[in-house]
């Protein structure tokens, strides 16, 4: 089992009090799985990430990476976020050689598992642009690879795709899920839109209104093996909507 997470509950201590955040979230992930999770703000779902990347500690239960407790941040353990937080002033190979330059490992074996991935992944005509001269998909195809060059087990994306607009978000979703499931990685992304999870995921996690706690878990039956624009088209495909939308629980 790549995670599982044991009865976590985190409270944020306050100088004005205390903030419930997560109570009693037990789940697990699948070597290999893509994940969603999905839940009205402010119910914990970055802070559920910031646990899994090692950067809070739950205040009771525990959750373990491949059977061994997460105590600190990993290398196994990659993180995409809503920005891309490419440096605008580096160039793309400037961007993805920046994270082993600062840990002294931007060795030629570290550089030519770069080149191959931006070769692989179409970048390699633009090793010398800055982010500013590439489109929204390739700068998020470099964040990508910035992160897939630590090699981790599993990615944590926390809305990576909210930034951009309605249509290239379809195109770009759909791009780097096909990378991650290329490269054999398990995934958890946090995301509001429905439909997302249920185009990108092999199962969709429902957490409830803070403090948040597991209200489902769906297993997209039907949809494997799919791509993303196949699942859209998909009879199942409004089913779980309409599962999904009763779960979340939405008011206007
Ligand atoms: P989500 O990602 O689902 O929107 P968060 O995990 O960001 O939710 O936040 C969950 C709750 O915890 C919110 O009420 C938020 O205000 C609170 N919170 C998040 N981070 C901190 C922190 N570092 N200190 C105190 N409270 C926090």
């Amino acid at each position: 089992m790549m995670i599982h997470v044991q009865n976590v509950s985190l409270t944020y201590q306050m100088p004005d009090g205390e903030t419930p955040a997560l109570r009693g979230l037990s789940f697990d992930i699948e070597e290999g799985a893509f994940v969603s999770l999905v839940g009205p703000s402010g119910c914990g779902k970055s802070t559920l990430l910031s646990i899994l990347a090692g950067l809070e500690r739950p205040t009771a239960g525990q959750v373990l990476l491949r059977g061994i407790p997460i105590d600190g941040p990993s290398p196994s353990v990659g993180y995409m976020l809503q920005k891309d937080h490419l440096f605008p002033w580096r160039t793309v190979w400037g961007n993805v050689t920046l994270g082993p330059e600062l840990q002294g490992q931007n060795t030629p074996e570290q550089q030519e598992k770069l080149r191959t991935l931006l070769r692989r992944y179409g970048l390699s005509d633009f090793l010398d642009h800055t982010p500013d001269r590439l489109s929204g998909g390739m700068r998020q195809r470099c964040a990508l690879i910035r992160t897939l060059a630590r090699d981790p087990d599993l990615l944590l994306l926390d809305e990576p795709f909210s930034a951009l607009d309605h249509t290239t978000r379809l195109a770009v979703s759909a791009d780097i899920h096909a990378i991650i499931r290329a490269e054999g990685k398990t995934a958890l992304l946090v995301t509001h839109d429905i439909s997302e999870a249920i185009s990108l995921s092999d199962r969709v996690i429902v957490l409830t209104a803070r403090p948040g706690r597991v209200r489902s878990i769906h297993t997209l039956d039907g949809l494997e093996g799919l791509s993303p624009m196949e699942r859209r088209n998909h009879p199942h495909f409004l089913r779980y909507f309409n599962d999904l939308w009763k779960e979340l629980d939405v008011h206007v």
